[in-house]
């Protein structure tokens, strides 16, 4: 009688990203960043990741670790014909699964060379060596092949080390072998960004309303992502049903979104440039800017975004003071009175940068970036930031930003930005 054996779902993964380069100071392990997503949509839940050298020893135990923890180990690179690629070897070794050639892998990397007008080396046989059981994962854009081994409830996946042969090897498993034995369930996220709020402030609005998600079926997991200028509200959900896992999560987005306020600038991963430049597309408005400390960056930032030339006029990097006056006519008396940092000066260049530049909405940016030239009164981070509308219309606010030249100069930029995207909200421009 035949029996059928249900087999349990994959559930949580580990991945192992093998090669001596990725422990150097110059290679970064990037493989592990696109496997965590795809098993992410797939509902597997990755527990930890290792990096380990090529190093049959130290390759075993890292091994054997991860497949006593996880359902699913994935591992990539070490695949290669040279001696120094020792996955292969060290994953059947662990498992006890002997090796046989396989005719058909031979036969195709010796056409992959033949194509090239070369004579296959013998080391290339390695890449032929299949343990017993293992399904060969095609890879069309390189020699070393994939492979997927069921082992009792577990499942191993060896992947290739380039990204663009691992790449499509994946998505191609995702919908194939991986997606079959992932379970029903999928994850589902969204998201809320927020700006000129600070990490706890956004905590304490929000903790009593997603604190009653944690004991919910199926519960919302909530994550809050620091970033300068910018805190991301992340809820993830796992659930059989797609339409009931999007109903769900937008509720609970919107109502993180009505606790927020008009803090919040985007619920659909859309960043600060790209919600400014839709909202002046939509209302048929032009900008240009002035700036000093950020050097460019606002414009940078703002054309980035495909399709800004309908909105953007243009910019000038005003960064000393007499080109203050001659680009965008601060007056010279307000620098010698005000200081360059100050409202008076921000408000001239975010006119001057409307009249000059021929824009409904100017923008002008002067602050200290640091680390040099902070006093008692204006110290590092104090930037003064102005925008300037039609009639006379005009916002104008100092700031004192945290951290380093960099952070100090995205947080102006992200600061300005929010300033045009509120007035337009709120019908000053
Ligand atoms: P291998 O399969 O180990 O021979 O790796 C071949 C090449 O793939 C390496 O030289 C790297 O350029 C790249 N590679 C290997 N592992 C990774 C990884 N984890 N992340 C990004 N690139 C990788
Ligand atoms: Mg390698």
């Amino acid at each position: 009688m035949d029996r059928v054996t249900a087999v349990d779902p994959l559930r949580t993964a580990e991945i192992i990203a093998v090669g001596s380069e990725l422990l150097g100071a110059t290679r970064l392990d990037t493989n592990s960043l696109f496997l965590s997503g795809r098993l992410a949509s797939l509902g597997i839940e990755l527990r930890a990741k290792s990096v380990v050298g090529d190093d049959r020893g130290m390759l075993a135990v890292v091994f054997s670790q991860a497949l006593a923890r996880a359902d699913l180990v994935l591992l990539t690179g070490g695949l290669g014909p040279t001696d120094d690629d020792v996955t292969r070897e060290v994953v059947a070794g662990v498992l006890g699964l002997p090796f046989t050639e396989d005719p058909a892998i031979v036969a195709t990397i010796e056409r992959r060379f033949a194509r090239r007008r070369m004579r296959m080396p013998e080391n290339n046989r390695r890449q032929a060596q299949v343990p017993r059981g293992a399904l060969v994962l095609d890879n069309p854009n390189g020699t070393a092949p994939g492979l997927y081994i069921a082992h009792d409830a577990k499942v191993v996946v060896l992947l290739p080390g380039p990204p663009r042969e691992l790449q499509p090897m994946m998505a191609r498993l995702c919908e194939s072998l991986l997606g079959a034995r992932a379970g029903g369930e999928r994850s589902y996220t969204t998201s809320a960004f927020v700006t000129g709020r600070s990490e706890s402030h956004v905590e304490e609005a929000i903790q009593p309303i997603y604190s009653r998600w944690y004991d919910a079926t199926p519960p919302i997991q909530t994550t809050i992502l620091a970033a300068p200028g910018q805190i991301e509200i992340h809820l993830t959900l796992r659930s059989a049903d797609p339409g009931a896992a999007r109903a769900r999560l937008d509720e609970a987005r919107d109502a993180i979104a009505a606790a927020l306020g008009d803090a919040v600038f985007s619920t659909d991963g859309r960043f600060l440039e790209e919600v400014v430049g839709d909202l002046l597309k939509a209302r048929g408005l032009t900008m240009a800017a002035a700036e000093s400390c950020t050097g460019g960056l606002l414009l940078s930032r703002v054309t980035d975004v495909p399709g800004s030339s309908a909105y953007v006029r243009g910019g000038v990097v005003a960064y000393s003071n007499d080109l203050k006056t001659a680009f965008v006519d601060v007056p010279a008396d307000v620098i010698a009175q005000q200081g360059a940092v100050s409202e008076p000066v921000a408000s001239a260049m975010a006119s001057g940068a409307r009249t000059r530049l021929g824009a409904d909405i100017g923008v002008g940016i002067t602050g200290i970036a640091g680390p040099d030239g902070g006093t008692p009164e204006k110290p590092v981070g104090t930037v003064a930031i102005a925008v300037a509308g039609p009639g006379g219309a005009e916002q104008v606010r100092t700031f004192s930003f945290p951290g380093g030249r960099a952070q100090v100069k995205y947080q102006s930029a992200q600061a300005a930005l929010d300033m045009v995207r509120r007035g337009i909200l709120n019908g000053d421009w």
